[in-house]
């Protein structure tokens, strides 16, 4: 597993839901969208109506599960957690929605994965907070008009484009994550070292946040990383030379790149010549799964200028060929 994987662990479970901030208040960075919300809650309190349908956009880690929980803390709501996957049918979804209370916040993860029949149902849910459960099969099939309690959908996706217009349209408000900053990663590293109880020196926080590549998961997980080591290996408090060292035993370099990103770029220059190569091959070259490459290697190295995806296949840029300490060949850009 790679520590700088921004995907959930399941075993990091119990870890990363001490850190949640359970407020607006408390979620660090993402101004903008942060201030939207709080607007979107705020007006919907004052109305005593239910909030509109909020859709959650943007790469895994960056607190889409946070601010769910977040809306719901703050409209004093009950939360109900589920995930396109596990609703392949839509007896699935009729169950979950009718036993809704009013009011309450329904979070569905990976919405973009949901089976087109669930789908179908979620829209007239959304709009009319209705549901037809068809009863019986073939010609004598009946639809039969349930009413459900109003509710607020959280939807999230990794890309709001994957979505398909009709269900896109029908939330009042979308809102897209981006990567954090380093100060808001600084922040949420200095957070969260409070809530473990650990000592941190202020460039300590600043080494991890530079580490994190933009995403809070990251950051808490190499948090814990790096106050492991400071208790094992130093006096408990986490210097920026205690941080350097357990980050540099954890092979996470000064911009965040690990074992994983070096082999893949070490492949492209000395194997490929900078490339063009396909993923497939590049994967194979470094023994990794197709997908741990391209899912949590190449959207960093792509994202942070080292790599380019081309027609023919991936190519090293000169930032690549220099952060390997090697001359890039004339003719390469970047
Ligand atoms: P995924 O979709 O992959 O589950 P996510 O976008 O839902 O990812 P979260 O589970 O909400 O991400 O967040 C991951 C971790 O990062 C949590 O432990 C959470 O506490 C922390 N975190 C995320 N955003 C923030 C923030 N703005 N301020 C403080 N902590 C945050």
């Amino acid at each position: 597993y790679e520590i700088v994987d921004p995907h959930p662990d399941p075993d990091e479970e119990a870890a990363e839901s001490a850190l949640r901030p359970t407020s607006l208040s408390e979620f660090e960075g993402q101004e903008r969208v942060s201030d939207q919300l709080g607007l979107v809650l705020e007006a919907a309190r004052h109305r005593g109506t239910v909030p509109d349908h909020v859709l959650l956009s943007g790469p895994p880690g960056l607190g889409k599960t946070t601010l769910a929980m977040i809306i719901a803390a703050e409209m004093s709501a009950p939360l109900r957690i589920s995930s396109g996957p596990a609703i392949q049918h839509a007896g699935d979804l009729a169950a979950i929605l009718s036993g809704l209370t009013e009011g309450e916040v329904f979070f569905l993860d990976e919405i973009h994965r949901m089976s087109r029949p669930a789908e179908e149902m979620l829209y007239l849910a959304m709009e009319d907070f209705r549901v037809d459960v068809v009863v019986g099969k073939g010609p004598g099939a009946t639809a039969i008009p349930l009413e459900i309690p109003r509710f607020t959908l959280v939807g999230a996706t990794t890309r709001a484009g994957l979505l398909p217009g009709p269900l896109r349209d029908r939330f009042g408000f979308t809102a897209q994550l981006d990567f954090y900053h380093t100060a808001a990663l600084e922040h949420i590293v200095f957070r969260s070292a409070r809530l473990l109880g650990a000592q941190l020196h202020a460039e300590g926080a600043a080494e991890i946040a530079r580490r994190s590549r933009g995403t809070p998961r990251i950051a808490n997980r190499l948090l814990r990383r790096v106050r492991d080591f400071a208790q094992v290996r130093a006096d408990g408090f986490i210097t920026p030379a205690v941080a350097q060292a357990a980050l540099e035993l954890y092979e996470v370099d000064e911009q965040g790149l690990d074992r994983l990103d070096r082999a893949v770029l070490q492949a492209m220059c000395h194997r490929f010549g900078g490339g063009p190569v396909g993923l497939s091959t590049l994967a194979i070259s470094v023994g990794e799964e197709r997908e741990t490459v391209e899912e949590v290697a190449e959207p960093f190295l792509v994202r942070e200028g080292f790599l380019m995806r081309t027609q023919r296949g991936r190519v090293a840029t000169a930032a690549a060929w220099q952060h390997l300490g090697l001359a890039p060949p004339t003719g390469v850009q970047g």
